[in-house]
C-alpha cells in the first residue's frame, strides 16, 4: 500500500498543526523533511518524540516536534510519523507539500481510519464511531460513540455471528455426515436457537430509535397559543436571545431553531409560531412550517399559561398533538394561577410547572425530558445501532433468521434452512465490516474528513 500524508488539524490558525504520514515509507519520508537534534529519524523507536527542524529540500520551513509510531502499534497499524509545526495555514500547507515531494501521496478522506480497518485495527462499526466522536455535540452522544469505538456493537455482532455459525455448522455436519455421531439437529433445538438470535437482533432494532435520539439529538417542537411564553422558554433553554420576546400576540412569525445540550442530551429546539387562524400572509407561512415541524418532532413541549385558563385555541392544539409524545408545560408559575391543571393532566399527562423567567427551570425541564424519554435507562454498553447502514444489515439478518425459523416450522429440508442462515451471516459480517464490499466501505468513509 502507498504511503500517504495529510494535515490532521483544521485548516485554521492555531497553536500547532499536525501533518500525519502513514505507510511503509513513512519514516523515510519524515527523514527527508524533519531533522531532529542529535539523532536520525530512522533510529527513533515507536512512541518516541524528537524536537527538530522542518525542511522542504534545502529550505527551512519551521521547527517542531516529530512523533514516531512503529507498525503495528499505531492508529493505522502501519508506520506513522506525525509532524507538529506552528499552527499557521501557509506553513502547514508547506510542510504537507514537502512530505508529498519526499514521496508520500495525499491521503483521501478518512484514509487513515480506512487503513486501520483494512489492517484489522478496528471493525467497520468502530470506524463509524470515530466519525461519530468527531461530530458528537453532547455528553450522551459522545459517551455512546466512545462505547461504540471501544467495540460495544462489534462484540454484540460477534456474539450473534457465533450463534449463527453454531447452528449453521450443526446443520452442515448433519447434512454431510448423516451416519456419523453428530448430534441429530432437532426442530426444537433449531427453533430455540433461532428464536434466541431473533431476540438479539430485535433488541438491536428496538434500541435504534433511542440510539438515534442520543446520537443525532432529540427534535423538540415548542408549541402553544400566542403569549404563553414559548419564546421566553426557548431563550431560557438556549441561553441566548434568539426568539423575539414580546407581549404583543403573534410576534413569532417563523420557526426559530436552536441546538442545545440539556440533561446530557442534545436537543434540537424549534420555537414554533402560535397556532391560530390568521389572515396575515407571513404568519400563515409560519403556521405551515410549524405544522411540519410538529409532525417530525420526536417530542412536543406543549406550553400553557398558568395564569389563564384553557381556551378554544388550546383545544385545537390538543387535536394537533394527540399522536405525539407530549410534555405539557404550565408556565408563569410566578403569577396567580387560573389554569385547571387536573383537567390538563387528564388530557395530556403529568405537567411540568415552571416559570420560564426563572433560570433554574432549564435544568428541571432538561431532567424531565430525559426521564420521560427514558434516556437514563439506555444502556449503550450493550451495543446499539448508530446509523441506517447498520440498521439495514440487522433488518436483512433478521428477515433471513425469520425465514429460517419458518422453514423449520414448515418442515422444509435443513439445507434450505442453511441457505437462509448463510444470508443472515453475510448481513452480520457486512455490519461489522468482515465481508463488506468496497462500495459499502467507500460509502462509510465518504463522511470522514481528510486527515482522519
Ligand atoms: P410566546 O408568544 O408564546 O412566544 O410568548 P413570549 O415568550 O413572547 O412571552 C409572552 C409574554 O409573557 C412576555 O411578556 C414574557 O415576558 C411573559 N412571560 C413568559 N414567561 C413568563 C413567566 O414565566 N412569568 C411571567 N410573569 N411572565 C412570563
Amino acid at each position: 500500500m502507498s504511503t500517504v500524508c495529510a494535515i490532521a488539524t483544521p485548516a485554521a490558525v492555531g497553536g500547532i498543526s499536525v501533518v500525519r504520514i502513514s505507510g511503509e515509507r513513512a519514516v523515510e519520508v519524515a527523514e527527508k523533511v524533519f531533522v531532529p537534534i542529535g539523532k536520525r529519524v530512522s533510529e527513533m523507536r515507536g512512541y518516541t518524540a524528537a524536537y527538530g527542524k522542518i525542511y522542504d529540500g534545502d529550505e527551512r520551513l519551521d521547527d517542531g516536534v516529530l512523533l514516531v509510531f512503529r507498525a503495528p502499534h499505531s492508529y493505522t497499524g502501519e508506520d506513522v510519523c506525525e509532524i507538529s509545526c506552528h499552527g499557521g495555514i501557509y506553513v502547514t500547507q508547506r510542510v504537507l507539500r514537502a512530505c508529498i515531494k519526499a514521496g508520500a501521496e495525499p491521503a483521501a478522506a478518512g484514509e487513515f481510519t480506512k487503513r486501520a480497518l483494512l489492517n484489522g485495527k478496528m471493525s467497520l462499526t468502530q470506524a463509524e464511531a470515530v466519525a461519530d466522536i468527531i461530530s458528537a455535540q453532547g455528553e450522551q452522544s459522545l459517551n455512546c460513540s466512545n462505547l461504540m469505538r471501544e467495540g460495544a456493537l462489534y462484540r454484540e455482532t460477534e456474539r450473534i455471528s457465533e450463534k449463527l455459525m453454531e447452528v449453521s455448522s450443526q446443520i452442515s455436519a448433519w447434512i454431510d455426515y448423516p451416519d456419523d455421531d453428530t448430534p441429530v439437529v432437532t426442530n426444537e433445538w433449531l427453533e430455540e436457537k433461532l428464536g434466541e438470535i431473533n431476540d438479539d437482533l430485535s433488541r438491536l432494532l428496538k434500541n435504534y430509535d433511542m440510539g438515534k435520539l442520543i446520537r443525532e439529538g432529540i427534535s423538540c417542537a415548542i408549541v402553544g397559543k400566542p403569549n404563553v411564553g414559548k419564546s421566553t422558554l426557548m431563550n431560557l433553554l438556549s441561553g441566548e436571545e434568539r426568539s423575539i420576546v414580546s407581549s404583543v400576540e403573534g410576534t413569532t412569525r417563523d420557526v426559530v431553531e436552536e441546538t442545545v445540550s440539556l440533561g446530557g442530551a442534545v436537543m434540537k429546539l424549534s420555537d414554533c409560531a402560535g397556532i391560530r387562524e390568521t389572515e396575515d400572509e407571513v404568519e400563515k407561512i409560519g403556521v405551515g412550517i410549524m405544522l411540519k415541524k410538529l409532525k417530525n418532532a420526536d417530542i412536543v413541549l406543549a406550553v400553557f399559561d398558568g395564569s389563564r385558563d384553557i381556551s378554544d385555541e388550546d383545544e385545537r392544539l390538543f387535536k394537533l398533538i394527540e399522536d405525539k409524545t407530549v410534555i405539557p408545560i404550565v408556565n408563569k408559575s410566578d403569577l396567580e394561577q387560573k389554569l385547571d391543571i387536573s383537567l390538563l393532566e387528564k388530557r395530556l399527562g403529568k405537567c411540568v410547572i415552571i416559570s420560564a423567567k426563572d433560570s433554574g427551570s432549564a435544568e428541571l425541564l432538561g431532567n424531565e425530558i430525559s426521564s420521560r424519554l427514558n434516556l437514563g435507562n439506555f444502556d449503550a454498553s450493550a451495543g446499539f445501532l448508530a446509523n441506517e447502514r447498520q440498521r439495514g444489515c440487522v433488518i436483512r439478518a433478521k428477515d433471513a433468521v425469520e425465514n429460517a425459523f419458518n422453514a423449520v416450522r414448515a418442515g422444509i429440508t435443513p439445507d434450505a434452512v442453511g441457505v437462509e442462515l448463510e444470508q443472515a451471516l453475510n448481513a452480520v459480517f457486512e455490519l461489522s465490516g468482515k465481508s463488506a464490499s468496497e462500495e459499502v466501505i467507500a460509502r462509510v468513509f465518504e463522511r470522514f474528513c481528510v486527515g482522519k
